[in-house]
């Protein structure tokens, strides 16, 4: 048994789906079904006894000794989180109360159960928190990418909250022995993506005949990995990683958002052609660009690589290409995303230069 954290969210819910997948290890699966939340990201697994769903949060001490007691989980997997930084701008603190005082209060449920438990089960037990490269802070042009010696040098809300968590996780490592793994990773992509990130935005946007809003002059590099490739990662740290340790995880794939944008654009014009035979990208308008709008993220991968045999299976072509068409084929899952709250708020983000 393994507890996930945040596993009906974006990265989460495609890590359940693979694990049930590859495995018939049960999944308990806390998730406060926040809006980036959505149970029609798991509804494959409607009636499987190996999937365990309790809608909380990871800040709820109480709840949180209560499962542990309950499912005795040989692993915790951490994808809760407030994740969007444009969310972070504009009201930081929901992000300081669950990346930082959530993060806390589940390191401290954890480390109890764990200090309890049996020789045996206390020497396999880990705990795995997944992180994003922003913490890093941002990139010049020609800057080697971020290793894991990289200072944390974090410039949003979310990137501060996110850091504050990493540096929690390493602190119960140092202090209290806890067996604890962190994943640094860069963007990603796929399946389940909620619709106000660049990617599915653009496809939701360009589908329904609306502005494909791009941020100042889409000059904003970052790295790219297919989700599927980013949960591989995490199996492969969760079986193999070396306790106290992070691994930076990402494609190789550096790319200013602007040519994701124009690659979007030329799959809907070759899978779902406009009717009157324009290209999406005439949709494209250039907004306001995001205050402290990090220039470069770009991941150094080869500890990973090299150390635990892990490579993604997806280059960005074939990626961007399954993920495109996964959006044309599950038009019900983008229609009941797109709720009045999504809409507003996505009309609240962007405002036309
Ligand atoms: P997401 O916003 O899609 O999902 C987050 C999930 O956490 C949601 O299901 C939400 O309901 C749940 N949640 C939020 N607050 C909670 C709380 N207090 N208690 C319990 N559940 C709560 O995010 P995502 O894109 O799937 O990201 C998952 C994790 O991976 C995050 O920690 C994020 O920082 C990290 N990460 C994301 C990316 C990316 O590109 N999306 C890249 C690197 C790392």
């Amino acid at each position: 048994m393994i507890l996930v954290t945040g596993g009906a969210g974006f990265i989460g819910a495609n890590f359940v789906l693979d694990w049930l997948a590859g495995s018939n290890e049960p999944v308990v699966n806390l998730d406060k079904l926040t809006y980036a939340g959505n149970l029609n990201n798991l509804s494959s697994l409607q009636g499987d006894a190996r999937h365990i769903f309790v809608q909380g949060d990871i800040g709820d001490s109480a709840l949180l000794a209560q499962l542990l007691a309950q499912y005795q989980p040989r692993a915790v997997v951490n994808f809760a989180a407030e994740s969007h930084v444009d969310r972070s701008i504009h009201g930081p603190e929901d992000f300081i109360q669950t990346n930082m005082v959530g993060t806390f209060r589940l390191l401290e449920a954890v480390r109890h159960y764990w200090q309890a438990l049996p020789t045996d089960s206390k020497a396999a037990f880990r705990f795995l928190h997944v992180s994003t490269d922003e913490v890093y802070g941002t990139l010049s042009k020609d800057a080697p990418p971020f290793t894991e010696e990289h200072t944390y040098e974090p410039n949003s809300p979310y990137s501060a909250s996110k850091a504050a968590s990493d540096h929690l996780v390493r602190a119960w490592h140092h202090t209290y022995g806890l067996p604890v793994l962190t994943t640094n990773c860069s963007n990603n992509y796929g399946p389940y993506h909620f619709p106000e990130k660049l990617i599915p935005l653009m496809i939701v946007n360009a589908l329904a005949g609306k502005n494909l809003p791009v941020y100042g002059d889409g000059m904003q590099v970052r790295d790219w990995l297919y989700v599927k490739d980013h949960c591989s990662a995490i199996r492969r740290v969760l079986e193999a990683g070396q306790l106290g340790q992070t691994y930076n995880v990402g494609g190789w794939n550096e790319k200013p958002n602007i040519e994701i944008v124009n690659t979007v654009c030329a799959l809907l014009d070759e899978l779902r052609p406009r009717a009157d035979g324009q290209s999406y990208a005439s949709q494209i308008t250039y907004v306001q660009d995001r205050p402290g709008h990090d220039r470069r993220y770009a991941i150094d991968a080869r500890k990973i690589e090299r150390e635990l045999g892990w490579k993604p299976a997806e280059t960005f072509d074939t990626g961007i290409r399954k993920t495109v068409a996964w959006y044309l084929d599950n038009a019900d899952w983008v229609a009941n995303v797109q709720t009045g709250a999504y809409r507003d708020w996505v009309s609240k983000q962007y405002t036309s230069q």
